[in-house]
């Protein structure tokens, strides 16, 4: 049996271990609005930890502290506390999937107060913000990294703790076909598989279901799709946006339109695609897609975002049409910059 074989450095790792296993509790965070990669990797250590008798707590720092629809199943969720009952001044915390402080939202005052603070991450674009950094941008997941940290630290990865790795696996993978899908993100399958998860339950519950009012809003989404041949810089750019009020009318709460991005994304005429979501306190959180001769990491980035190069997004209180307007002239394909 191997492991994931990072190029983190030997240093980081010792502490990291040193770190965990001296600590009286273990403070967990992952980012705002979370993904299976984030829930699952927090998740999938915090229940690792848990059964060898550590004290964890768990949370994300959402104004409107709810875990996603379709990640309740994820095991672990005891764990989970409301950030209003998360340590102020953690002697040890541990933020997952989080490329900057911001990303841990209602949390990262916490994080600036913890005694030490270990980074895990996969984002290129990770600013280190903690005091020790396992952060491998070669990693199709955070759950990638956890899994080789667990290993580390002889913990068991059973069934349960599988399934929240799998998922984080899986998602960011976009289901084992993104260019980030390695020969180790293969084998790491493999060796989850073996603890007997269900793959075919975890599929159904991250994309193979929703309630009837998603087809409808979905429709309506669709139904305004614009395609603008001209745009990034002539390879085609394709959006469209779901408001509050769409979502009010079929009565669709706002996690189910996460992940309209990928519909909207098989485009053929676009390099870019772009789906804005308003969330219920009126404002845009935008997703954003390229096929790789756009770097959206870095168009995302300056807007106040981030993300993967192929997979960013962003934050907009603009209007629909000025968020759009923002973003257009940073979508010039990478080589015809000036
Ligand atoms: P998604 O479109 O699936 O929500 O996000 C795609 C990628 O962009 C993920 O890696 C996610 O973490 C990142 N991302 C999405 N929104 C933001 C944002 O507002 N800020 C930052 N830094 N990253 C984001
Ligand atoms: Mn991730």
């Amino acid at each position: 049996m191997t492991t994931n074989e990072s190029a983190l450095g030997e240093a980081d790792w010792r502490r990291a271990i040193e770190l965990i296993r001296s600590a009286g509790t273990l403070a967990l965070a992952c980012h705002v609005s979370p993904d299976a990669d984030a829930l699952g990797s927090m998740l999938g250590l915090g229940l690792a930890l848990a059964r060898t008798g550590k004290k964890v707590v768990a949370s994300f720092g959402d104004r409107v502290f709810a875990v996603p629809r379709l990640l309740r199943f994820l095991p672990g969720q005891h764990l989970l506390v409301e950030p209003s009952a998360y340590p102020a001044e953690p002697e040890l915390m541990v933020a997952f999937d989080a490329s900057t402080m911001e990303r841990l939202g209602l949390l990262a005052p916490h994080a600036g107060k913890a005694g030490e603070l270990v980074v895990i991450d996969h984002h290129v674009s990770n600013t280190g913000f903690g005091t020790v950094h396992l952060v491998d941008p070669a990693a199709a997941s955070t759950t990638m990294v956890v899994e080789e940290l667990m290993n580390r630290l002889g913990l068991t990865i059973d069934r349960e703790v599988a399934t929240c790795l799998y998922a984080g696996l899986v998602t960011d993978t976009g289901s084992f076909r993104h260019s980030i899908t390695t020969p180790a993100a293969h084998a790491m399958a493999g060796r989850l598989l073996a603890t007997g998860l269900r793959p075919e339950e975890i599929a159904r519950e991250l994309w193979d279901r929703s309630p009837f009012a998603y087809l409808r809003v979905l429709g309506t989404a669709l139904g305004r799709a614009t395609l603008e041949p001209d745009a990034a810089g002539g390879l085609g750019l394709v959006w469209t946006y779901v408001s509050r009020a769409d979502r009010a009318a079929e009565g669709l709460p706002y996690d189910e339109v996460e992940g309209m991005i990928d519909v909207v994304r098989r485009v053929d005429e676009a390099e870019v695609a772009v789906v804005l979501k308003e969330d219920d306190e009126a404002g845009w959180n935008v997703s954003t897609r390229s096929k790789g001769a756009v770097d959206m990491a870095r168009a995302c980035a300056a807007l106040g975002g981030g993300g993967h190069p192929r997979a960013a997004g962003f934050s907009s209180a603009l209007s629909v049409a000025d968020t759009m307007a923002a973003l257009r002239p940073l979508l010039a394909p990478e080589g015809s910059r000036s």
